[in-house]
């Protein structure tokens, strides 16, 4: 399980690990870390590791993962609630971006004169300079970064395609026995 600062459009995602026997990757869950912060924070975090912990669950069965009428079931089961209702952070009115590393600076408040932090710490000795300034980015910009996010974070949550069809992922120890055999073969081969 791992904190994620930068979630915000929801309380936790789910990622689907790799089966495969060479690219090993194991399924991550992820939580936002703001649900630290807010009231009610330890029943906000419970309710949403359940939730996630459902989709884990299913994937490891091999099952479609996602908000599926079994997926439901299951989390009934467990205790857990189909959404959570969880506060979102405060939403930031402006947005800002570093021209230097084109990071995305949410703020409450209009910048005056500002730089990115984290560059002029790196470049330039941990002193201010407007090198590194920070662009306002104007509405149309910010809709189009918004999208791609909330496109982003639903793809996460999507089922997998059939997995049945799939190639069964040989396991390493056949892969090592299927060696092995090849290797007697080759030995036992008379030379010419
Ligand atoms: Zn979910
Ligand atoms: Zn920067």
């Amino acid at each position: 399980m791992i904190w994620n600062g930068r979630l915000s459009t929801s309380a936790g995602r789910f990622r689907p690990g790799s089966r495969n026997p060479l690219f090993p990757r194991p399924a991550e869950i992820e939580i936002a870390s703001y649900l630290r912060d807010i009231p009610d924070g330890p029943a906000h975090i419970r309710a949403t590791v359940l939730h996630e912990m459902v989709h884990y669950h299913l994937w490891h069965l091999k099952r479609p993962y996602g908000h599926t009428p079994e997926f439901n079931e299951i989390l009934k089961q467990v205790g857990g609630t189909r959404y959570n209702t969880v506060p979102k952070e405060r939403k930031p009115r402006h947005y800002y971006r570093c021209i230097g590393c084109l990071k995305v600076i949410p703020t409450q408040r209009l910048l005056k004169s500002s730089a990115c932090a984290e560059c002029c710490r790196k470049y330039n000795n941990n002193r201010f300079t407007s090198f590194y300034k920070l662009e306002r980015m104007d509405e149309e910009r910010v809709a189009a970064m918004m999208k791609k996010a909330y496109q982003q974070s639903i793809s996460a949550e999507k089922p997998p395609p059939p997995a049945e069809k799939e190639e069964p992922a040989m396991p390493v120890n056949e892969i090592i026995r299927r060696l092995e055999e090849l290797k007697e073969m080759v030995g036992k081969k008379k030379p010419l």
